[in-house]
């Protein structure tokens, strides 16, 4: 078995954590040497001005490059607190090249490859817990932990061997309520890998030092065009130089850097510049770690969570289709949306979508989702924006 899982890792995957390895001993220098001559071939051919989400929605063969199938494929976005979004991938390197630096990431918390994970997320094909053998993964279906369920879920998960827990910032205290706090601390859980979201200020260590469990967190997008990891000796993020390129560019409504991406992938679309609609601070002074880009914290994508007709505190994230989940025509349908929660147990779900839409469709998939709310529907011509530009979920 472990055989063949590292043969499913693929040429990307090695290629990758070789550049890691490599860059963690490079000077700024080399980091620069490594990174300008990509950037500036990507500025040469597709200009230099910072582009916005928009640019690609309307234009995306523009950015597009060895757009041929099997070479590329469709990626939709929906889990995120931004308007659905299509873009085109590189179809056998990204899973790998992603592979390689989250699984860097989350060494710094000891995992080592194909340890056994648990991951709160997905919908499971309506099981509350579906075993990946390739991948060694319990995948536990956030939207089938209804009341009913939770005596099986922790039974079962008492039975598990050692395993690192997979969850957003905002799902991990839910699943330490799902399962209880007395039960939780009996687990053995080696660490957490946190992602996607940021944890509020303090949580994490906080997290840490209560229960003895350590965290690895980082920084990414849906778009792949970089990713950071949070560093445990300056608590800041340090952004990997070969995964992509960042620029921090002065906010003119906000404090704050705003996080402009590059991304360096060769196949797909190509991110040039793009404007993430994430702020960061400035970094400490110095860090020993290496001489990665840093920053000191990253604000934007704050927390979205709903109560649920128990009154448990929900992530809304979780409850989302990721990128495994195949939509169909589901998030074609839907240009955009916003939850809104008025009281507990009970969520509003504003829509912007075509006249044409099976509206049946689309909230029958909302409510096996959430089937732990009561849900209102609500179609409207358009969401307004935060001064920031960035939507969030719920308000
Ligand atoms: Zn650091």
């Amino acid at each position: 078995m472990a055989r063949i899982r590292e043969g499913l890792l693929g040429p990307s995957y090695f290629h990758h954590r070789r550049l890691i390895a490599q860059s963690k001993n490079w000077s700024d220098d080399e980091v620069r040497g490594y990174q300008e001559p990509r950037f500036r071939r990507l500025v040469s051919r597709y200009g230099d001005e910072v582009t916005q989400k928009e640019d690609y929605r309307r234009n995306p063969g523009r950015y597009t490059r060895w757009d041929t199938p099997p070479l590329t494929h469709l990626v939709r976005t929906g889990g995120t607190s931004d308007q659905p979004f299509r873009f085109r991938a590189d179809t056998f390197a990204r899973r790998q090249k992603e592979r390689a630096y989250l699984f860097d990431i989350w060494s710094h918390v000891g995992y080592a490859p194909h340890d056994l994970r648990v991951h709160y997320r997905g919908d499971g094909g309506g099981d509350l817990f579906r075993y990946n053998r390739l991948e060694n993964v319990w995948a536990v279906a956030p939207a089938a932990t209804v009341e009913q369920e939770l005596s099986r879920l922790r039974r079962w998960v008492l039975t598990l061997s050692p395993f690192f827990l997979n969850v957003y910032p905002s799902s991990l205290f839910t699943f330490i309520d799902l399962v209880g706090e007395d039960l939780f601390r009996r687990l053995p859980i080696r660490g957490v890998l946190a992602g996607s979201e940021a944890f509020p200020l303090g949580e994490q260590a906080h997290f840490e030092q209560e229960f003895g469990i350590p965290i690895a967190h980082w920084y990414g997008h849906s778009e792949y065009a970089v990713l950071a990891y949070h560093c445990r000796d300056c608590h800041g993020f340090h952004f990997y130089p070969t995964y992509g390129y960042v620029e921090l560019l002065p906010s003119d409504i906000e404090d704050g850097w705003r996080i402009v991406a590059t991304s360096f992938n060769r196949v797909g679309t190509q991110f040039v510049r793009y404007d993430t609609r994430d702020l960061a601070l400035a970094p400490a002074a110095n860090c020993p770690a290496d001489h990665f880009p840093r920053v000191g914290a990253i604000l934007g994508r704050s927390q979205e969570t709903f109560i649920d007709n128990a009154g448990r505190k929900r992530s809304l994230l979780a409850h989302m289709p990721g990128e495994d989940y195949d939509p169909g025509p589901f998030w074609n349908q839907i240009r955009d949306l916003q939850f809104v929660q008025d009281e507990a147990g009970s969520l509003r779900i504003r829509l912007v979508a075509d006249p044409e839409v099976d509206k049946d469709r689309i909230q029958q998939t909302f409510e096996r989702r959430l089937p732990m709310a009561s849900l209102e529907f609500e179609y409207v011509p358009v969401i307004e924006r935060n001064p920031n530009g960035k939507r969030r979920y719920l308000t």
